[in-house]
C-alpha cells in the first residue's frame, strides 16, 4: 500500500480487547483504489464509523480503510428518492440534508452515527423491522471492488449473488465504493407514540403478537433484573408517523425540524463499579415507574429513533475494561428460550443497563442478514471474570431454540455456534471464493467465527 498509514490500537463501540491495526484514511475514490489495487502485503477491512460493538470492524495486525473521509453525496432524484453517494457518509448527514426537505432513510438503527458501508454491511434493521423490513430493502445498487473481479456493480438484479453476500456480509466480499438507495417521503419528523407497561415478558411478547401491525414502529425497553412473576416485565414504546395538521403549535411551525438540544458528554472511563446491579435495579425500578401508559404522545424523531445519540461515549460508562453487546433473535416458536435467558441474567445478576426487545417481522435475502421472523433481545453486559462463560450459557439456550446471534454485535462466539445459527453460510463462501479467492480481505471477526478463511489460507475448493 502506497498510502501513508497511521498504527492505531482500534476496538468495536463496545471497547472490548482493542487490538493492533495498520489505518489508512484515503480522503478519494481513486486514492482509495491506487491503495487497494497497490497490493497490500497484508489483509485489509474497510471501516466506517466504528459503531458495531464487537469486532467486525477491526484487523489485528492488518490494514483497516477509515472511508468516513470518503462522503460525498453525488446525486439525487426527487422523483424517486434515489440518493447516490458515497458509502462514508452517515445516516446523520444524510438526515441533516434531507430531512428538513421531507426524505429520510427508510430504515435507520438506533444510532445516526453510522454510515451507508456499515449500514449495508450489516443490513441493519430498525423499529420497522415488521413493517418494512431491513436497510437492504431501500438500498439500488452497490458498486463494490474485489480482489479477485475488480469493480463489480451488484444489485438484486446484477451480479445478485455478490449483492446478497455483501448485505449483511460484514465488509468480507470487498470495500463499497459507491451506493444508491432510495429515502422516503415524511410529512412530519415526528411520531405519536403509545407507551404501555408489561408486567412481565409474557405480557409483553402477547402485546407484540396482538397489536404490533397498529404501528409502524416499535421497541420495548425490558427490566432483565426483575424476577419471578415480573420477568421481563417491559415498557413497549410504539409510534406512528404524523401528519403536521395534527402536530401541536410549536412543531407545527416547523414540522422537519427537530429541536436543538444540549448533549450530555461522558467526559471519561467510568470507575468499573458504578454499574451494578444495585444501580442498575435503582435504575431500572425509576425507569419503570416514571414511564406510565400514554397514548399519542408527540415525539420527534431525535428523541423516538436515536435516544443513546443525546450522550456522546455513553461507552465510557462501562469503564475501561469495556463491554459485550448480546444480541439474541428467537424464532415465533423459541418464547420459552427468551424467558429462560431473561431467568438466566436476572439469575446470575448479569444485569444489562439497556435491554432492548423488538419484533422482527420475516427475514431478508441477504446471506448473513441478522434478522429473522421473531423476537430479538438486546443486552448490554459488562466485562468482568467469567463473562465468556456466560455468554456460552447464554448461545446454549439461543441454539437449542433455534435462535441467531446478531454478527454487528458479537464478540466472542465460536465458529460452531455461528455456522449452527447461519444456515447459508456455505453459499456466502462460494461467493467469497469468486471475489476474494487469496484471502486478502481479512478481520478479526472473519478469524474467530471462521465465516471467511484466514489471509494467507485458500479460499480455493
Ligand atoms: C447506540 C447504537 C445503537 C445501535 N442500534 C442498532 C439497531 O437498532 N439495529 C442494528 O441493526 N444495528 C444497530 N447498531 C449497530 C450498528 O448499526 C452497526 O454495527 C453498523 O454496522 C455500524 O456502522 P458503522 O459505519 O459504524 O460501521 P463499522 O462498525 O465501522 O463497520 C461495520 C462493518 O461494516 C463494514 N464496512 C464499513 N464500511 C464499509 C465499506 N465501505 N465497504 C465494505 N464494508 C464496510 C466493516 O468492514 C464492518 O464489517 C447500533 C449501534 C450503536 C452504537
Amino acid at each position: 500500500m502506497n498510502e501513508s498509514f497511521k498504527n492505531m490500537a482500534l476496538a468495536g463501540w463496545g471497547r472490548y480487547k482493542p487490538v493492533p491495526c495498520h489505518v489508512y484514511r484515503p480522503e478519494r475514490r481513486d486514492a482509495l483504489l491506487a491503495l487497494l489495487d497497490g497490493g497490500a502485503p497484508d489483509s485489509v477491512l474497510a471501516r466506517g464509523l466504528g459503531r458495531s460493538y464487537g469486532d467486525a470492524a477491526v484487523n489485528r495486525d492488518g490494514s483497516v480503510v477509515d472511508m468516513t473521509r470518503l462522503n460525498r453525496m453525488r446525486s439525487f432524484d426527487p422523483e424517486t428518492g434515489e440518493l447516490e453517494c458515497e458509502p462514508g457518509v452517515s445516516l446523520s448527514e444524510i438526515i441533516s440534508v434531507f430531512l428538513p426537505r421531507g426524505w429520510f432513510p427508510g430504515v435507520v438503527p438506533g444510532t445516526r452515527f453510522v454510515t451507508l458501508g456499515g449500514a449495508i454491511a450489516h443490513d441493519v434493521h430498525g423499529k420497522n423491522h415488521h413493517r418494512d423490513g431491513s436497510f437492504s430493502s431501500f438500498v439500488d445498487s452497490i458498486d463494490l471492488w474485489t480482489p479477485a473481479l475488480g469493480v463489480v456493480t451488484c444489485s438484486p438484479t446484477e451480479n445478485a449473488d455478490i449483492f446478497w453476500a455483501t448485505v449483511g456480509g460484514a465488509g468480507l466480499t470487498g470495500v463499497m465504493l459507491s451506493v444508491r438507495l432510495r429515502l422516503r417521503r415524511v410529512e412530519s419528523a415526528y411520531v405519536t407514540a403509545d407507551y404501555q407497561r408489561c408486567a412481565n415478558i409474557d405480557a409483553a411478547l402477547e402485546a407484540f403478537d396482538a397489536t404490533d401491525e397498529d404501528y409502524a414502529y416499535s421497541v420495548a425497553w425490558v427490566d432483565c433484573l426483575a424476577t419471578a412473576e415480573s420477568l421481563g416485565r417491559s415498557v413497549l414504546m410504539r409510534g406512528n408517523p404524523v401528519a403536521p395538521g395534527r402536530l401541536p403549535r410549536g412543531p407545527a411551525q416547523k414540522p422537519l425540524h427537530t429541536p436543538n438540544r444540549f448533549n450530555a458528554t461522558v467526559p471519561f472511563d467510568f470507575p468499573g463499579f458504578v454499574l451494578n446491579p444495585l444501580s442498575i435495579r435503582a435504575f431500572n425500578e425509576t425507569f419503570y415507574a416514571m414511564n406510565r401508559p400514554v397514548k399519542d404522545k408527540f415525539v420527534d424523531y431525535d428523541k423516538y429513533f436515536f435516544p443513546l445519540d443525546r450522550i456522546l461515549h455513553w461507552n465510557r460508562m462501562y469503564g475501561k475494561r469495556g463491554f459485550v453487546q448480546y444480541q439474541a433473535t428467537f424464532p415465533p416458536e423459541g418464547r420459552a428460550g427468551l424467558r429462560a435467558m431473561l431467568e438466566r441474567c436476572s439469575v446470575a445478576r448479569r444485569a444489562s443497563f439497556l435491554a432492548v426487545l423488538k419484533k422482527f417481522g420475516d427475514g431478508g435475502k441477504g446471506m448473513l442478514s441478522h434478522p429473522m421472523r421473531g423476537y430479538t433481545l438486546t443486552l448490554d453486559l459488562a466485562d468482568s471474570p467469567g463473562l465468556t462463560a456466560f455468554l456460552g450459557e447464554l448461545d446454549r439456550i439461543l441454539l437449542d431454540h433455534g435462535g441467531r446471534l446478531y454478527l454487528a454485535k458479537d464478540a466472542v462466539a465460536s465458529p460452531e455456534t455461528i455456522a449452527a445459527m447461519y444456515p447459508r453460510l456455505e453459499e456466502f463462501r462460494g461467493v467469497l471464493r469468486r471475489v476474494d479467492p487469496d484471502g486478502r480481505i481479512g478481520s478479526d471477526l472473519a478469524r474467530r467465527t471462521g465465516i471467511a478463511p484466514a489471509a494467507g489460507e485458500t479460499h480455493h475448493g
